[in-house]
């Protein structure tokens, strides 16, 4: 199978501080797989920057700038990126790749229900998502 997969769960540093979220299990679910690494938030800023979270489909930085427009535009080229993939694994509550559930835009670590930019573009266009907390599901599918 032809799976889309966040990059910081492959153990890519694209995370805002520079780190990544690395998920073992997953990464050997997928052995055998065509992977294909994504990123949205890599690129529009630097790594580290400044924490960003999404509010009414707009996504701001903890200082108040707006990076919406940049953002839809690097969502849309993951989103070619993608294409004739099976599903989706996204990284959960991410302001791009959340699904389901998200940061409420407050930065105050407030969870909503709600999904991220590029989840929203995904579910758009057709894709099954996942996230890393539903690996029993993904190894069905998988197996
Ligand atoms: S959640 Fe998505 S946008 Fe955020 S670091 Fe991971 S891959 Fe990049």
């Amino acid at each position: 199978m032809k799976i889309a997969v966040s990059a910081c769960l492959l153990g890519d540093n694209v995370r805002y501080d520079g780190t990544n979220k690395f998920n073992e299990v997953l990464v050997s679910l997928l052995e055998g797989h065509e992977i294909i690494r994504i990123c949205p938030e890599a690129m529009v800023f630097l790594i580290p920057h400044l924490p960003i979270e999404i509010q009414d489909g707009r996504i701001t930085d903890s200082d108040g700038f707006d990076h919406t427009q940049d953002m839809t535009i690097a969502c849309e080229k993951c989103l070619a990126q993608i294409e004739g993939c099976d599903f989706v694994i996204l990284k959960s509550k991410s302001p791009s790749c959340g699904y389901g559930e998200i940061y409420d835009g407050t930065f105050s670590g407030t969870i909503i229900k709600g999904n991220g930019l590029f989840a929203t573009l995904c579910l758009e266009n057709g894709y099954r998502i996942f996230t890393e907390n539903d690996l029993e599901e993904i190894r069905q599918i998988l197996i």
